[in-house]
């Protein structure tokens, strides 16, 4: 909290100043009136979490000081970081949890030092964000982005019934999870075939459902091997992220499948998160679809409310975003992406 004195210092004296010279105009902008935004993110090595860092950054740009850290994939060493954050006395805190099960901890640092906390993309349990008035969540509603998918496996074995291989009526796939134990993953994995199957498509899964972490080079070593020992058997791979379906688009074409070629081999491989990379795969005929997780207006909903809560008012005011039914969580939507 130095810090805030010596801005009121600062500007109390440029008051005064400004009143000796009998002009009264405001003090000219510096960063010492802007609030300071600690930002914790999971980890800088992941595509759609860059999106939301630099989104988050270009809208907060004039707005507020931002300090932020890499946690690395390490709860501890983002434990570390938010307590150099709190004795810095950031006026706000946006936290991007490494363990959302974690969270608990967070809350009850940022509840003693009575810094606002805005958590966004890995979602902690309701209950934590609830046990401190000036927390609030900033994510998607995780089932969406699975439902899309499963709405995007009708639409494209409707579109192309040849994608049944072996004729038999049913889609035989493979399923990429991010992780085994994030609430994000679960959704995806889950509702992605329940909604396949509510649209009345029958789906068989073919081997154990491959956790690979989010990571492309992962997801393409499983594929590979998925491949290897399901020849010709596969007709459909779900993964709950671009960066894995990615992966096995890569392992896809080291067989001569999907590989944008006239009249090579083709298995639709269905992701989420609309980044770059997989557009672009799309483009090239490599890919079917992913699921847009739009990182610029969940950047641009982060800064809002942290320079709301920055400033000591109602979280949403004067924006567009409402609370869901929690009374605590804003929802970005999904929206579905075909190129
Ligand atoms: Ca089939």
């Amino acid at each position: 909290m130095k810090k805030k004195i010596l801005a009121m210092l600062m500007a109390s004296v440029m008051v005064l100043g400004a009143t000796a010279c009998g002009g009264g105009s405001e003090p000219a902008a510096d960063t010492a009136d802007l609030p300071t935004v600690g930002v914790l993110i999971y980890k800088y090595d992941d595509t759609y979490i860059s999106t939301v860092r630099n989104a988050l950054e270009a809208a907060l740009e004039g707005k507020a000081e931002v300090i932020m850290q890499d946690g690395k994939g390490d709860q501890a060493t983002q434990n570390d970081q938010l307590d150099v954050m709190i004795e810095k006395g950031v006026d706000v805190l946006a936290v991007n949890m490494v363990d959302a099960k974690a969270a608990a901890g967070v809350v009850d640092k940022a509840k003693e030092a009575g810094i606002p906390t805005v958590f966004f993309n890995r979602e902690p349990d309701t209950e934590v964000i609830q046990s401190y008035e000036k927390a609030v969540f900033i994510g998607t509603n995780a089932a969406d982005a699975g439902k899309m998918q499963g709405d995007l496996v009708k639409k494209i074995f409707d579109a192309n019934p040849a994608y049944d291989l072996n004729g038999d009526g049913k889609v035989q796939y493979v399923m990429f999870q991010g992780e085994p134990d994030n609430p994000e993953a679960i959704a995806r994995t889950q509702y992605s075939v329940e909604q396949a199957e509510v649209n009345g498509v029958v789906m068989e899964q073919i081997g154990e459902t491959q956790v690979c972490n989010w990571d492309t080079e992962m997801a393409q070593k499983a594929m590979e091997a998925m491949l290897a020992a399901n020849e010709g058997k596969i007709e459909l791979v779900l993964a709950n992220n671009d960066g894995m379906a990615i992966g096995c688009v890569a392992a896809l074409s080291n067989i001569g499948y999907n590989t944008g070629a006239e009249g090579a081999g083709f298995i639709p491989v269905i992701g989420v998160d609309a980044t770059d990379a997989a557009k672009d795969a799309i483009a090239n005929g490599t890919m079917s679809a992913t699921v847009l997780q739009d990182g610029q207006a969940m950047g641009n909903a982060i800064a809002a409310v942290c320079v709301n809560m920055a400033a000591g008012s109602e979280a949403l005011a004067d924006t567009e975003y409402v609370f869901d039914e929690t009374g605590v969580c804003v929802r970005i939507p999904y929206a579905p992406y075909e190129g």
